[in-house]
């Protein structure tokens, strides 16, 4: 498996809602443009250190996402120069405070606290990006306790990969070493303490499989 040196990003950027019965299972509607969030580089946790939250906030789910790493400078970029920026791809964990994100919901405030706290981003080790057959049609998988929970393919994306790179350089100048977070498939739930989660990519060499559990 080949894996590049790890970058602290200077930012991590998400897309919400990018998967119709996704969008749908939260009850939102399918979005005209790319729902965008942004998590600070203090959110990242390694696999090896855990999830954890602050109980008190009510529950955190779990939300597997395909996620990727960027090689050079992309602002107002056309296809293929978000194409060629893409310098790594992994699986990531995209966790959420979802009773929080609720309330914020019902108020109208934004996301951050439900989702950029300390440890709500995970991400697996890079691999290089011609690991994956075709971005636009790879599947990957989310077990908890040995259950298989979420299953995707990115060709079930409402807005692909180079798509979203060339949206998202319209807004923030994507920078190396940033990543990309491009959304989550239908079976997010809620993580109790103990539970183990296994990520699983399909690449060219087989799967490539990530485990992190819950403290
Ligand atoms: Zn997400």
């Amino acid at each position: 498996m080949s894996q590049s040196a790890f970058k602290t990003p200077s930012k991590i950027i998400c897309v919400g809602r990018n998967y119709a019965e996704h969008a749908k299972e939260l009850g939102n509607e399918v979005p005209e443009s790319p729902v965008l969030f942004i998590k600070p580089p203090s959110s990242l946790v390694g696999l090896t250190q855990g999830i954890s939250w602050n109980k008190n906030l009510g529950e955190c789910h779990f939300e597997c996402e395909l996620s990727i790493q960027i090689g050079q400078t992309l602002k107002n970029a056309s296809k293929d120069q978000a194409k060629a920026a893409i310098a790594g791809v992994t699986l990531g964990l995209d966790l959420t405070l979802r009773d929080l994100q609720n309330q914020l919901k019902n108020k109208g405030q934004p996301w951050e606290r439900a989702k950029a706290f300390d440890g709500a981003c995970m991400l697996g080790e890079w691999l290089a990006p011609d690991m994956l057959s075709d971005l636009n049609n790879t599947t990957f998988s989310l077990m908890l306790n040995d259950q298989v929970r979420q299953q995707g393919n990115t060709a079930d994306m409402l807005f692909g990969v180079v798509e979203l790179l060339v949206d998202i350089s319209q807004v923030f100048t994507l920078q190396e070493g940033d990543v990309v977070m491009t959304g989550t498939p239908a079976g997010v739930a809620a993580l109790s303490s103990g539970d183990s989660l296994n990520m699983t990519l399909d690449t060219v060499l087989g799967e490539v499989s990530w485990q992190t559990t819950v403290l």
